[in-house]
């Protein structure tokens, strides 16, 4: 081996090592310091709202993001009173969650939404069955995250015709 590389190399990892001690760390000390979870992050878990005035659920059991679930891990049963439906029983299978968001999108009214904390983690795999009971208190729990059925559905409305042709 050569020895003057061998040297050079040592020089230069110390050069190196050294320029960053001034630096400031950018690593925290985790978990009594945390930083600010980008408003667009989806790496959370999932709420079901309610009216903030009536408290009555949001959730109509309209099936939506049952159908659309590409990992099929949400199990809506519908009880119909008072003239809507309700969700009897709601079940989403964190576990094989893809995290794509497509549920939150379509729902019509906001019921379903991603909570801005990421998923707690667990021992046990039933840990991550959300119930209906578990997704209402998320709701109440933790702060919601940037998306809802409403938002997303604005911002991938198609551009009206005029737009796209002076595009
Ligand atoms: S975010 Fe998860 S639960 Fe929602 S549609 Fe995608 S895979 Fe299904
Ligand atoms: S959460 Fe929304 S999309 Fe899913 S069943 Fe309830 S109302 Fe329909």
């Amino acid at each position: 081996m050569n020895i003057i590389k061998v040297v050079k190399n040592i020089f230069r990892n110390l050069k190196f090592t050294l320029g960053n001690i001034p630096k400031k760390a950018i690593t925290i000390s985790y978990p009594e310091e945390r930083k600010n979870l980008p408003d667009r992050l989806r790496i959370g878990t999932f709420g079901l709202t309610s009216n903030k005035e009536t408290g009555e659920e949001n959730c109509i059991a309209c099936k939506l993001c049952e159908r659309i679930c590409p990992s099929n891990i949400i199990d809506i049963e519908i009880e119909k009173r008072d003239g809507r439906g309700f969700a009897k029983k709601f079940f989403l299978d964190l576990q094989s969650c893809i995290q794509c968001e497509l549920c939150v999108q379509i729902c019509p009214v906001d019921a379903i939404i991603m909570m801005k904390v990421p998923a707690s983690p667990v021992t046990l795999r039933s840990d991550l069955y959300l119930t209906k009971t578990k997704m209402m208190n998320n709701a109440k729990k933790y702060e919601e995250s940037w998306a809802k059925g409403s938002i997303l559905q604005k911002s991938f409305k198609p551009a009206p015709k005029e737009v796209k042709e002076n595009a």
